[in-house]
């Protein structure tokens, strides 16, 4: 596990890192596939992302829209609803994952999420919420809620680090008020 990943610097030190919250609303699919880009635009290599919502909630689109800023082409990423796992090359290996047919964490510890979680490239889960207990303390979190129509909400919690900078001006116009 990398020194980033497990809050321990290569000085011995522990890392203090606080959050950021950020509160977005998208009113369109391509709204939120441009948010999406902004995040994957900050995201590196062992970055996770945690995914939570309901069904039709936006997921898999903004897992397509983070796979665009990583390289790898929109239309190539697929819900992996049925195959749980889905691994993409790219210039960062992009591994995809969706945990909604599986029980819960003990099940998915069983499959080798661990492992997955802690690989080289970016990792995104969708239905995260079925295994908070096998997630990164410093993963990133994207939390949708919508209602009947094209309104998304979507509230991110990412570390509050340098890189995250430019993530926060590109969604402005997506805050309230903005
Ligand atoms: P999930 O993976 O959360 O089940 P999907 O990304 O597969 O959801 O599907 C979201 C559906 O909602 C798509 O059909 C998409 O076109 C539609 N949609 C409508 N408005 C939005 C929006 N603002 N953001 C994301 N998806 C939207
Ligand atoms: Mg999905």
């Amino acid at each position: 596990m990398s020194s980033a990943r497990s809050g321990i610097a290569a000085s011995g030190h522990i890392l203090m890192c606080g959050k950021i919250y950020l509160r977005l609303t998208s009113n369109s699919p391509a709204e939120t596939l441009a948010i999406a880009r902004a995040l994957g635009a900050a995201l590196r290599p062992g970055d996770v992302v945690a995914l939570t919502g309901d069904l039709g909630a936006g997921k898999t689109l903004f897992c397509k829209g983070v796979g665009e800023a990583l390289g790898i082409p929109p239309d190539r990423i697929v819900s992996p609803t049925f195959t749980i796992v889905t691994e993409y090359e790219g210039p960062v290996p992009l591994t995809h994952i969706d945990v909604f047919r599986l029980s819960g964490a003990r099940e998915a510890d069983e499959i080798g999420m661990r492992e997955l979680l802690s690989g080289e490239g970016v990792c995104l889960v969708e239905w995260a919420e079925k295994i908070t207990e096998l997630l990164p303390t410093d993963c990133i979190q994207v939390k949708f809620s919508h209602s009947d129509d094209d309104r998304r909400e979507i509230a991110v919690a990412a570390p509050d680090l340098p890189r995250f900078d430019d993530f926060r001006a590109r969604s402005i116009r997506f805050q309230p008020g903005g």
